[in-house]
């Protein structure tokens, strides 16, 4: 057994934490906590699913055909440069895996989302963490991190747990300013909620070292299904593709996800509410002294001037039956990412808030 050992880097992951689900003693918890979309599933994604169980005794399709011309006749994608996926997660799999091995770097910033350096370490790779600016992913810094080892730089934009976007000017000229041995991949898990911003598909579309992510855990409500895509150069899907199982998405996956991807005015009344709620959260939660930056997410990171005072305002919404994330782990001890709810869940939040801090003054 003990000349039995795990591939080099495997055994520095340390395990993701995802958001909480549960509050002991408490049964109207209102979660908070992993960025899910306050309407549920779309219904068409709901009905097609259905469906789709009078094949469940049939192997899915290899080549993901149907979904990939659904996705690139939504997006004015060509669909033979893209890629799907169980989750973006896996979509990022794929192009650590394929791209970077022992001896390369993977860059990612500060406050990056958890799956990154988890990525790198299960590529064999070694990790470059370089620092942010007030929150925001730092194009020179990166620039500066680059070395003849570096492979893939890692982003997502919007950020996450920041909630912060990056101007499509820097990511621009991030793209431009890396060698072309360096894979950058936009994660684009959030880019819906960002009004006005394509994601960086326009950046894709014309370089042969440009990746962007897309999932559908997020505006499409289908988090527990694990479905998402990846579009870029030619060259780049088929090398991915060949490390991708052959039925890695099941039928009813499939079949929910290019509903989903059609269903555009489903999309339209998620992002409006979303945008609505994000507004008002972020002006109460300023108005009740924690600061935030301006979300382009489907949430709000508060930060509290101390940790103390985080843990008192998180104690009182979960008093109150409300989950929300701690951010330690992303170098923010005293910060709560809160994901923005409907319209009466953002008011069980703001009245929560509201009476912690009206009980302190007393
Ligand atoms: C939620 C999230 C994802 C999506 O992961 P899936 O595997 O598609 O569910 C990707 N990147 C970031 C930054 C996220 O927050």
């Amino acid at each position: 057994m003990t000349r039995i050992t795990a591939q080099p880097g495997i055994m520095d992951i340390a395990l993701y934490q995802g958001g909480q689900s549960h509050l002991a003693g408490v049964t109207d918890v209102l979660k908070l906590s992993s960025n899910e979309n306050p309407l549920g599933a779309p219904p068409s994604a709901v009905e097609a699913l259905g469906a789709a169980a009078s094949g469940l005794h049939l192997y899915p399709s290899t080549d993901h055909a149907a979904l990939r011309s659904a996705i690139a006749q939504t997006w004015g994608l060509e669909a033979d440069r893209l890629i799907c996926g169980v989750g973006s997660d896996e979509v990022l799999q794929f192009v650590t895996q394929a791209f970077a091995g022992p001896g390369d770097e993977i860059i990612y910033t500060e406050h990056g989302f958890s799956m990154y350096p988890i990525l790198a370490n299960m590529a064999g790779a070694t990790r470059v963490c370089v620092a942010e600016h007030e929150r925001v992913v730092d194009v020179d810094a990166i620039l500066e991190a680059i070395t003849d080892r570096t492979r893939i730089v890692l982003l997502a934009n919007p950020a996450n747990p920041t909630g912060t976007l990056l101007p499509m000017e820097e990511l621009e000229r991030l793209a431009d300013g890396l060698p072309d041995y360096v894979i950058l991949v936009i994660d684009g898990a959030y880019v819906e909620f960002a009004v006005g911003y394509d994601g960086g598909i326009s950046l894709a579309r014309d370089r042969d070292n440009v990746l962007v992510t897309r999932t559908f855990s997020k505006i499409y409500g289908l988090g527990g299904l694990r479905i998402g895509w990846g579009y870029g150069p030619q060259a780049m899907i088929d090398v991915m593709t060949r490390i991708r199982q052959p039925f890695n998405l099941s039928v009813v996956q499939l079949a929910a996800a290019e509903a989903a991807v059609r269903d555009t005015a489903w999309v339209e009344k998620c992002v409006a509410l979303n945008v609505e709620q994000r507004a008002r959260l972020t002006g109460a939660l300023r108005q009740l002294g924690l600061a935030c930056d301006e979300s382009h997410a489907n949430f709000v990171l508060a930060r509290a001037e101390t940790v103390e005072e985080a843990d008192a305002a998180e104690a009182a919404l979960n008093a109150d039956g409300i989950l929300i994330r701690r951010v330690a782990g992303y170098g923010f001890p005293e910060g709560l990412r809160i994901t923005v709810g409907d319209a009466e869940q953002t008011g069980r939040v703001i009245a929560a808030l509201t009476r912690w801090r009206e009980g302190a003054a007393a």
